[in-house]
């Protein structure tokens, strides 16, 4: 990268971090006549935090009345439900189900209605437990009743980060990877040192998640510090789905929302996450004590999910700020937006947290001009509801390498393979081969299709 920037002179807004708030924010300012870069430290967009999580597409019913968090994650679940169909991003609108298993949690369902229709979700009701038992037959003994949620769903994580960065590059913003930003020379414009490279840009805006504190301090700015909070999580075999029909929530506790149980879109079921406060932020290791208390959470919430293969074990780490709020502040004189503490609900809310950036670089002075379309994105369905194109016969008729089936487990087809690895943003490596496919994701991890795969992703090259 030269010591420059875009054509004619500096970006007019840099993004550093290129997780989904990070390309959330890059899209929206895409709607714009501007220059603007998304600048990402990993090979990779969504690599860091936004890869790992429960993928719940949240209603906000549960977050702290009044604070930004609720609104940005009321609105961003609508904007993210809306967008998805637009772009193919795989959502199943299954509902919640809130279980109290002891007298305590019973007394506690009520107060997270009332929490709810303060948070402007007055969609949720009290479920007795003998139509909790009709609704979800496998639940363990002892549940005594349930709060539904009717507005929770699942969504595809990777999909979704993948869309608003492709739409984001496809619209004019230029991505560069391998690139994190090591200082920061705040000025007119500001300098960013990265090690490619320096980058020269009028306006900031830090959505480096997990290092949001470390990239605040280049800019002078110590408002708070990140505690990565990690969440380990057991992933089911297919098998299992049959198990469970809900989101399986459990009441939330001091340090969040619990263990739950929850189908995938890939057609799976996950049980999961712990909550540890670590010092290290890439410590996404799983533990043996950690694992162990899943199972015994799991074993009480759905038994016969204990007794059904386990096809992975991953952890991903949230970030904590001492706050049950998102530090998203705006430093008029630097011309910088810090998107920060954005925690255990990001990927609901990326839309509304981007629209809200925009905002706030509009109020420090950002002009932006009238609004103009984007590029149009349409993402390859990864969901095992939506159309897969091994069961496509028309598709397949029009294009073999859609019935030749790579990963057995995933039903991936060369087609596929072959698509993402030509796609505006192609994977830097098997394992984002394997977020844009699910090629090598189930339950034989690629013992059987690795060769092949591999042959694939090393014959298109870097
Ligand atoms: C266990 C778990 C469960 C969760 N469940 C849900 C859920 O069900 N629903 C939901 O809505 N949310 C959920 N979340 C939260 C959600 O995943 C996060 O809020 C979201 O992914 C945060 O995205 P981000 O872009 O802020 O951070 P990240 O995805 O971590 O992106 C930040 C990026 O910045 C880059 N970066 C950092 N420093 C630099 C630098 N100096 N230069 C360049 N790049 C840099 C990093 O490499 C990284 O890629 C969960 C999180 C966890 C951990």
């Amino acid at each position: 990268m030269p010591d420059t920037s875009a054509p004619g002179g500096a970006y007019d807004v840099v993004v550093v971090g290129a997780g989904v708030v990070g390309c959330a924010v890059a899209r929206e300012l895409a709607g714009h006549t501007l220059r603007v870069a998304l600048v990402e430290a990993s090979g990779d967009v969504g690599d860091g935090t936004s890869k790992a999580n429960t993928a719940i597409l949240h209603t906000g019913f549960d977050a702290v009345p009044g604070s930004l968090e609720s609104a940005l994650v009321r609105e961003g679940g609508r904007r993210l439900a809306a967008y998805a169909e637009e772009a193919g991003i795989p959502v199943e609108p299954l509902g919640a189900l809130l279980v109290a298993w002891d007298r305590e949690q019973s007394a506690a369902l009520p107060r997270l209605a009332d929490k709810a229709a303060r948070n402007g979700y007055r969609a949720t009701r009290p479920v007795g437990a003998a139509e909790l038992r009709a609704r979800e037959p496998r639940l363990g003994p002892g549940a005594l009743g349930a709060l539904e949620v009717p507005g929770e769903s699942v969504v595809c994580p990777w999909t979704t980060t993948l869309a608003y960065a492709t739409q984001a590059v496809r619209s004019g913003v230029d991505l560069h990877l391998n690139c994190r930003v090591e200082r920061a020379d705040p000025g007119v414009p500001h300098r960013l040192v990265t090690r490619r490279g320096v980058l020269r840009a009028r306006f900031v805006v830090n959505a480096c998640g997990l290092h949001a504190d470390a990239f605040d301090a280049l800019f002078g700015r110590h408002d708070f510090t990140v505690t990565p909070r990690r969440g380990q999580l057991i992933v089911f075999d297919a098998f299992a789905r049959g198990l469970v029909r809900h989101i399986l929530l459990p009441v939330p506790g001091t340090l969040g929302k619990g263990v739950l149980v929850t189908p995938t879109v890939y057609g799976n079921v996950m049980l999961g996450p712990t909550a540890e406060d670590l010092d290290d932020k890439t410590d996404t290791g799983s533990t043996a004590a950690g694992l162990a208390a899943l199972r015994e959470r799991g074993r009480r919430i759905l038994p016969a999910l204990l007794d059904e293969e386990v096809t992975a074990v991953y952890a991903g780490l949230r970030a904590a700020t001492g706050t049950d709020d998102y530090r998203v502040t705006a430093h008029p004189a630097l011309r910088y937006v810090t998107v920060g503490g954005i925690r255990s609900t990001g990927l609901t809310a990326s839309l509304a947290i981007a629209a809200h950036v925009l905002d706030l670089l509009r109020d420090i002075g950002l002009g932006t001009g009238p609004p103009r379309p984007r590029a149009p994105v349409r993402m390859p369905n990864l969901g095992e509801a939506g159309p897969r194109p091994y069961r496509d016969a028309e598709r397949i008729a029009g294009d073999p390498a859609y019935g030749s089936v790579v990963c057995h487990c995933e039903r991936v087809t060369r087609g596929e393979i072959r698509d993402a690895l030509a796609s505006t943003i192609a994977p830097s490596s098997l394992d984002g081969l394997r977020r844009r496919t699910r090629a090598r994701g189930g339950r034989c991890q690629g013992f059987s299709c690795g060769a092949a795969v591999r042959a694939m992703f090393e014959e298109a090259g870097p």
